[in-house]
């Protein structure tokens, strides 16, 4: 039996801690083949980027990769130390000595495909192995730079694993009990689900809820790996991300609420209201790797209008970079950037075939008195843009709105 588990940052933040996990691996490692992947101690990769930050004003990516391996590549081989001192054979590799082969994107590299021999010559004897979560390696062997997976990623690297390695259980240990109906540090009434479908999950992730890494769950629907997530210090059951069950045209109402306080809203404002205008736009932040939501064209009046739309804080320099040219080609009046903004979203498979939910979220907004900026949807999801200081009221209201407190 093949076993991947993955520690979190927050679980492997002291030594003490890691040496708990050895513990818990430990026992793990008596019934099955355990594949550990770590993240960094900590706020290790937070702390590597602001020194990064410190010393240049735009780091060049592959060095800001080749830094934020590291962090990694510490806890693992901590890992493995702590394990040897438990009398377990352990082995700690990076992302590349594990075989994971990406695409060379900085930063938020996909991964291209994992080759196993290594992983499974060390598992055939008998070692733990521990792999430094978030990273991988380019292709060209003498050429190979490290890459990293995008903020969270070892969640990223958890899955592939597993889903290479065919492993019977992908277990994913953070510092709360599971997913909830909220982040449970905003919402004291979040409630741990059971079981949250992929489909779900991903719009959740997608929309804050940094329990998961998006793609985690991307990989584990396409490879039907049940995802367990659990609290890496107490023995209690998780959620298990997995199919939606099949219970033909039952759906889940709303399943959870999310939100999201790492966006800036730019907006770009007296472009000419002609075709193209957009593509362009977009088109440049598409090549520069940015990604874009909560896209808004306001009706133009006397041939002008204003596009704003939302990226991740932590692209913001490189957005106004990217668009810079644009703008000024097309002679855009202004470009205004708002940071006093957040989305938070309702999800739930059942918003497909019921209408009304967008009403009842906008009634819960009003009497909260909380003004909504944009909206967008999806099939499954409703998105609000609004002001920051007002997440933690619009969580609550749409807990309390939607029920979420009871089972
Ligand atoms: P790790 O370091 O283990 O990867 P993260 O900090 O990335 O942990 O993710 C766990 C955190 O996600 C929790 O501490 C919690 O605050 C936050 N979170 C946000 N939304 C949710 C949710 N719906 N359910 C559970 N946790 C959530
Ligand atoms: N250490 C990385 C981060 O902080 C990756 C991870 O923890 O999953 O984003
Ligand atoms: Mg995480």
């Amino acid at each position: 039996m093949i076993v991947v588990q993955k520690y979190g940052g927050s679980s492997v933040a002291t030594t003490e801690k890691i040496a708990a996990v050895a513990k818990r691996v430990a026992e793990r490692a008596k019934e099955a083949c355990v594949v550990v992947v770590v993240s960094a101690m900590g706020d290790t990769t937070d702390e590597l980027i602001s020194m990064a930050r410190q010393l240049s004003s735009m780091p060049e990516d592959r060095e800001m990769d080749k830094l934020l391996a590291t962090g990694e590549q510490a806890s693992s081989a901590l890992l493995a130390m702590a394990m040897h001192d438990l009398g377990i054979r352990a082995v700690s590799l990076t992302g590349g000595q594990a075989g994971i082969i990406t695409e060379r994107t900085a930063g938020r590299a996909r991964i291209l495909k994992i080759d196993v021999k290594r992983l499974r010559e060390e598992l055939n004897k008998q070692n733990v192995v521990v792999v430094a979560g978030f990273q991988g390696i380019t292709e060209n062997a003498s050429w190979a730079d490290i890459t990293t997976l995008g903020r969270g990623g070892s969640d990223t690297t958890a899955v592939a694993l597993a889903a290479a390695l065919k492993a019977d259980s992908c277990e994913i240990f953070t510092d709360v009990d599971g997913v909830y109906t909220a982040d449970p540090r905003i919402e004291a009434d979040a409630r741990k689900l059971d079981t949250i479908s992929y489909e779900e999950m991903l719009e959740m992730a997608g929309q804050g809820a940094r329990v998961m890494h998006s793609r985690a769950v991307e990989l584990g629907e396409l490879y039907d790996v049940d995802i367990l997530v659990a609290n890496s210090t107490k023995d209690v059951p998780g959620t298990v991300i997995k199919k939606e069950d099949d219970e033909m045209e039952v759906r889940n109402p709303v399943r959870g609420i999310a939100h999201d306080t790492d966006v800036t809203r730019i907006t770009v404002a007296g472009v000419p209201d002609q075709p193209g205008i957009a593509s362009r736009l977009f088109a440049t932040l598409a090549h520069s790797n940015i990604n874009v939501d909560v896209i808004v064209q306001n009706v133009g009046t006397e041939g002008l209008a204003d596009v704003s739309f939302t990226v991740q804080d932590a692209d913001l320099e490189k957005a106004k970079k990217a668009i810079g040219p644009v703008t000024s080609e097309i002679e855009a009046r202004e470009v205004v950037v708002d940071q006093n903004v957040a989305k938070v979203s309702i999800v739930g498979s059942g918003i497909r075939s019921n209408p009304g939910y967008a009403e009842k979220m906008f009634t819960a907004f009003a009497a909260a008195e909380i003004n909504i900026l944009s909206i967008t949807t999806s099939e499954i999801r409703i998105t609000c843009l609004i002001a920051r200081n007002q997440v933690k009221n619009a969580v609550r209201a749409l807990h309390r709105a939607f029920e979420l407190e009871k089972a």
